[in-house]
């Protein structure tokens, strides 16, 4: 497969096992948010597939961004600009052809990025709760197989967690014993990356 033909099989994949959660994903932020979770990110990424040709025929890095600025524009709520920036900064770190260290470099940076923007930390039962713990996973060297272990588990861990931000937080206690919607997300986005490298898609 040309690298080109590669990034748009993983593009794909997860745009295609995020639209098939949108049930799941809403159903998470009707528990502890306003249940448009799902909706959200269906409606980002399917603007995402309609511009497929376009985006896949992009260098990664701006392949990357572009994908980031149509789900700033697109998928609205918090997730919108936190996934936009996640997107967008990993395309300014990404090089043309990144080696797994350099993944997990630019991803380090990523997520930087998306909590100076949503002015979070770990801890307070976000999508933060899956990602940092995924880039520490790459950092150490961890195969696929192992991140999409810890990016299930720590989505698994935010049920316990008590919401410090978002609309979540709002509920204060009562956020408690409910899995993040942003972070369910984001373990079906590590695991729909892991697959289509693997030829899963
Ligand atoms: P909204 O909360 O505006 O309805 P969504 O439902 O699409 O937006 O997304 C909610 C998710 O966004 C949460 O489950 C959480 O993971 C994530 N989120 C919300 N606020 C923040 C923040 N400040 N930092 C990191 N992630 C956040
Ligand atoms: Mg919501």
């Amino acid at each position: 497969m040309s690298d080109q033909q590669t990034l748009r099989v993983l593009i794909e994949t997860v745009a295609n096992r995020l639209i098939a959660a949108a049930d799941e994903l809403t159903a998470l932020d009707q528990a502890i948010g306003d249940g448009d979770h799902g909706v959200n990110m269906k409606r980002g990424f399917e603007t995402v597939l309609a511009d497929i040709g376009t985006i896949s025929a992009m260098p990664l890095p701006q392949a990357l961004n572009k994908l980031g600025m149509t789900l700033v524009m697109k998928v609205g709520g918090a997730s919108g600009p936190l996934y936009g920036t996640l997107f967008m900064q990993l395309g300014k770190e990404m090089p043309v052809a990144p080696t797994r260290a350099d993944v997990a470099k630019a991803f380090a940076g990523a997520i930087a990025a998306v909590k100076a923007r949503g002015k979070s930390e770990t801890g307070q039962k976000t999508m933060l709760d899956v990602l940092v713990p995924v880039q520490e996973a790459l950092a150490n060297g961890s195969d696929n197989a192992a991140v999409v272990a810890v990016a299930e588990a720590a989505a698994a861990a935010t049920v316990p967690m008590k919401a410090i931000r978002g609309r979540a937080s709002f509920l204060g206690d009562r956020s408690i014993g409910h899995m993040d919607p942003g972070a369910r997300s984001s373990a079906i986005i590590v695991r729909a990356v892991a697959d289509a490298v693997e030829g899963r898609a």
